[in-house]
């Protein structure tokens, strides 16, 4: 068991340079002891509560928290239970946005789904009153709609490609948790009283019940904080895996899906964590979370225990720290030593770029 008995928090100015190069000389990854390091200071944090209005999901452990760093040259350094599986819930509506694009184009995907922060809860039964919209793709209503967007014939065709297109990204195969999809679907009245208000605003298909479903599915896939990290870093590496080399999103779409991660990724606390952590990110409610640091690393956190505004508590601690440790905040260029020899993607084909392994 790890050590608890640390106060949880930031950790202030960078790591020295004397330290890094000290980590280097032995060989030794100072990536791999900063994100033990990371995890032991918030294991002991016991802040936050899990969710249960998926009835299912109310029997997560808070006590599990896993860390999981993969960077575009295909490493990973993990601590904690980054094994652990547990539903994707929210963290897929990026990656089902990215689908959508690849399915319509981006005008036909705009005209159905804003790209604004709304302000509001992400369950909010609302549209953009000025343009009968959602107010973006990370809020259900926006999700929904997405999915809506998600072609193929039937809802079992459907529900394989999403499935399909998120293996891409974790470079496995994925199953579903039944019970966690039946529990969600037994109890999503609101999803579904959004779904109608869409209907009836023309901003979805005839076909949204089955959406719904299509949607309620995607969420009870079953992910670890490791995979996480994996598919955060497809996204850092241009939608290319670093681990099998698939390309899991056209690459004209990635900044489009790190967009809306960036503004609107963090439930209500999006314009917070940009403005603290400065990370295009996704969390979802079954604990899950994942942060992309574009042409170096994903990072996964998966803690079940939630604040107030839905992010995973241990989660966004780590990240945040990391960030901060790292010097990763995207506005704020800090070059650490650390993480240089991580920004040489490794599998990108594109003209002009080192195509060959380290
Ligand atoms: N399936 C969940 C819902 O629609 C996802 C919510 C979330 O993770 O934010 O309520």
């Amino acid at each position: 068991m790890t050590r608890s008995d640390e106060t949880p928090g930031g950790s202030g100015a960078p790591d020295d340079l004397d330290r890094l190069l000290a980590g280097i000389e032995a060989k030794a990854s100072p990536l791999r002891a900063v994100v033990e390091e990371v995890h032991r200071r918030h294991v002991g944090c016991t802040d936050g509560r899990v969710a249960d209005y998926i009835p299912e999901l109310a029997a997560a452990d808070p006590a599990h928290f896993g860390l999981a760093i993969t960077a575009v040259d295909g490493q990973s350094f993990t601590a904690g239970n980054t094994d652990i599986a547990f539903t994707i819930q929210s963290v897929t509506k990026p990656f089902t946005y990215g689908l959508a694009l690849e399915d319509n184009g981006l005008e036909v995907v705009l005209d159905r789904v804003g790209v604004e922060p709304s302000g509001d809860a992400f369950n909010a039964i609302e549209l953009d009153p000025r343009t009968n919209r959602p107010f973006n793709p990370m809020v259900n209503a926006g999700a929904i709609a997405t999915t809506d967007l998600v072609k193929g014939p039937d809802l079992v065709a459907r529900t394989k490609r999403v499935n399909a297109m998120l293996a891409r990204y974790a470079g496995r195969t994925l199953n579903i948790d039944q019970s966690v999809m039946l529990s969600e679907q037994a109890t999503s009245h609101r999803n579904r009283a959004m779904a109608l208000l869409m209907q009836s605003a023309g901003a979805v298909s005839d076909r949204v019940e089955e959406s719904l479903d299509l949607y309620t599915g995607q969420c009870s896939m079953l992910v670890d904080a490791r995979d996480l990290s994996v598919m955060a870093a497809t996204l850092a590496n241009g939608g290319v895996n670093p681990l099998t080399g698939e390309q899991a999103l056209d690459p004209r779409y990635v900044k489009h899906v790190l967009g809306v991660m960036y503004t609107c990724g963090m439930y209500d606390h999006a314009g917070a964590w940009s403005v603290r952590v400065g990370l295009p990110a996704k969390s979802g409610v079954a604990g899950g979370l994942l942060a992309v640091v574009p042409g170096r690393l994903g990072i996964g956190a998966y803690s079940p225990a939630l604040d107030e505004a839905g992010n995973s508590v241990r989660g966004a601690l780590a990240i945040e720290e990391l960030s901060e440790r790292l010097g990763l905040h995207l506005l704020e260029p800090h070059p650490s030593d650390m993480v240089t020899e991580l920004r040489r993607p490794r599998r990108i084909s594109e003209p002009g770029r080192n195509t060959t392994s380290d």
